[in-house]
């Protein structure tokens, strides 16, 4: 398989290497929004947020937590981003599933979209519509 992060992880990419352990990998992106940009990274291969079991996105999860509080304070950073990007509209471009940390440092840059605005009833609508999603498979993949 073709991934940059299997071949990190397999020791056949060069990566500055923060952190490991048996179920993670934690490395600088090559490509920093600010200095210190953080990758972490299930050593198993999943695809995207979805696709990676729970068990393994929980273990993942709290590494995160304890590599962006590494990061902050590391770097004196006012505050951070945890940002996982899923499918190419969203900007993902590794699909070896991941999760960003990005320090922050105060009025260094606005990451604001341009908001929207719900017409008349149309917010119950998009509610509803994702209501009946989540009635139909809440059994089957959530317990
Ligand atoms: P995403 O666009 O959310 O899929 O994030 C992929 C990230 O991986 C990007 O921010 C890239 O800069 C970063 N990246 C790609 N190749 C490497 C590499 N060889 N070492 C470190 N980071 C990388
Ligand atoms: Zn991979």
């Amino acid at each position: 398989m073709d991934c940059i992060f299997c071949e990190i992880k397999n020791r056949k990419a060069d990566a500055e290497i923060l952190f490991e352990d048996e179920n993670v990998i934690a490395f600088l992106d090559i490509q920093p929004i600010n200095y210190g940009h953080t990758l972490v990274v299930p050593k198993n291969h999943y695809d995207n947020f979805l696709t990676i079991p729970k068990d393994e996105l929980s273990k993942l999860m709290q590494a995160t937590q304890f590599i962006a509080g590494a990061v902050k304070r590391s770097m004196n950073a006012d505050g951070f981003n945890v940002v996982s990007n899923n499918g190419s509209s969203a900007g993902q471009s590794v699909y070896h599933f991941h999760f960003h940390i990005i320090p922050r440092f105060n009025k260094d840059f606005s990451l604001k979209p341009s908001f929207k605005t719900y017409s008349s009833g149309a917010m119950k609508d998009y509610a509803n519509q994702v209501r009946t999603f989540i009635s139909k498979y809440r059994d089957i993949y959530y317990e």
